[in-house]
């Protein structure tokens, strides 16, 4: 018992099971690497580890081996087949996961609100079932078929360029899949591959299967560190999966009967892998459902984008370009004025209390809806200190600058700096922003910033201001 312990394992049939699939042996590429996917029953309480207080609901199975059987265990790369039982008294059972134990590909099949007890009596040993991929298995299936043999495509194309596959992976549907090969390789060189294959595809050349019994030499023979047969594999054969005229691989995997209508599309860059020893890259490639949901997203994407720039696609790229050059022009402006603003802005309060023979004593608070509302404060704040040091008698001040968005909300982010040619009156401002406001911040010498969350009033975070400064 691997999966669920509290239900015994169901043989329908005690005979020597004859099963139809077989793990990959591997060969000079198509799946040469054992890897299964991490795909395993679902968790029977998952829910319960992530809300305590939700009820647990467990899902149970029973694991069941049929003489034959149409759903593919995972292996040599491919993943599990999900389907149907249809038990002798007409009732249809969710198988959600195959996987080969030695070589008995079991069926995990959901037991729902039915009960164990019912399951066990309709998969009891000898009875009869029917087996059936069902909608949404045969689609994950003609995925898979779709993918599997474009790869052994893909592969032997590239064999023929000295770029051996050096693994691959089938991952889930709808993202691409990817052959490991020794280097990285150029648009055109993807292009030309591409071109060679869908050739192939044109031509329509024939996939088919051949079977030979699995003798112990032949173990021996493909055994390997992880190439070959797995080691608890009994009873089985070996195939070897053709594509006519182009490629022979051992593979346990299921295919399509011909390339015509396969179509492979490989994404036009490698992403390069670099581990300790070796750099290797990844061929990132699309076909079957797969490319069609490629093409119908990227399409969508694509489309949308030429909506908002009121353009043709084919436009689109010219037109981002244009929008970002754009965009730099007019934040490059923004700071051009602010520091041009800021300067205008410090002069005008050194004005205001010119000929008062007191400190600049002063508290102002801003709208201000841009990104980086903290650096326009600075900008003033950094032309006050100069614009008051070229002054040949420059007068003691202390200032505060805040700084809220227009719509503010609990959430909202209000940011206050505080300067002064006092440097300790500076350090207690901020400590009053600190204790009464909660003001996150600090400063240096005579600069202290911070920042508010929640939302600023002018007549309640403002008066703790004007108070702080008055002390
Ligand atoms: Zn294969």
């Amino acid at each position: 018992m691997e999966v669920d312990q509290s239900h015994p394992k169901t043989l329908i049939q005690h005979e020597a099971p004859f099963l139809t699939v077989l793990s990959c042996l591997g060969g000079s590429h198509g799946c040469p690497y054992h890897r299964p996917q991490s795909q395993t029953p679902p968790p029977v309480n998952k829910r319960a580890k992530k809300d305590k207080t939700a009820p647990a609901k467990v899902e149970s199975y029973v694991q069941v081996i049929t003489h034959d059987t149409v759903l593919f265990p995972e292996g040599g790369g491919q993943p599990y087949d999900i389907g149907t039982l249809t038990s002798a008294d007409g009732e249809l059972w969710d198988v959600v996961d195959v996987k080969r134990h030695g070589g008995h590909a079991v069926h995990y099949v959901r037991v729902s609100d039915r009960g164990v007890d019912a399951a066990l009596k309709a998969f009891t040993s000898g009875s009869i079932v029917n087996v059936a991929l069902g909608e949404a298995g045969l689609a994950r299936r003609l995925d898979h078929m779709c993918v599997h043999t474009s790869q052994h495509l893909l592969s032997a194309v590239l064999d023929t360029r000295d770029l051996p596959t050096l693994s691959w992976s089938l991952t889930p549907y709808p993202a691409p899949c990817y052959v490991e090969i020794p280097r990285s390789m150029s648009v055109e060189e993807i292009a030309s591959v591409q071109e060679q294959a869908n050739k192939l595809v044109f031509e329509g050349r024939k996939v088919h299967i051949e079977v030979q019994e699995l003798h112990e030499e032949v173990v021996q023979k493909y055994d390997g560190p992880s190439v070959g047969i797995p080691t608890d594999y009994t009873g089985g054969v070996q195939r070897t999966v053709i594509i006519d005229g182009v490629d022979r691989s051992h593979c346990c995997g299921t295919h399509l009967p011909s390339l015509s209508n396969l179509q492979l599309f490989i994404i036009p860059h490698t992403e390069s892998l670099a581990r300790a020893s070796t750099t290797s890259a990844r061929l990132y490639f699309l076909a079957g459902p797969r490319l069609i949901t490629y093409l119908t997203s990227t399409h969508t994407f694509l489309s949308s984008t030429a909506n908002i720039l009121s353009c043709g696609a084919p436009n689109v790229p010219e037109r981002v370009e244009q929008v970002v050059d754009d965009r730099k022009r007019a934040t490059k402006r923004v700071e051009d004025l602010e520091l041009e603003l800021s300067a205008t802005i410090a002069k005008n309060i050194i004005a205001a209390f010119q000929g008062k023979s007191k400190p600049i004593v002063l508290y102002k608070h801003r709208t201000d809806d841009a990104i980086n509302a903290l650096g326009f404060l600075s900008s003033i704040s950094f032309a006050f200190v100069n614009e008051m040091a070229s002054r040949a008698e420059p007068t003691p001040y202390l200032i505060v600058f805040s700084s809220s968005p227009s719509a503010q909300s609990a959430g909202s982010t209000t940011v206050v700096t505080v300067f002064g040619s006092d440097e300790k009156r500076v350090k207690e401002v901020g400590d009053v922003l600190k204790s009464k406001l909660n003001v996150k911040g600090g400063g240096k010498g005579p600069r202290w910033s911070g920042k508010f969350t929640g939302v600023w009033k002018e007549n309640r975070e403002g008066t703790v201001v004007e108070d702080a400064l008055r002390l």
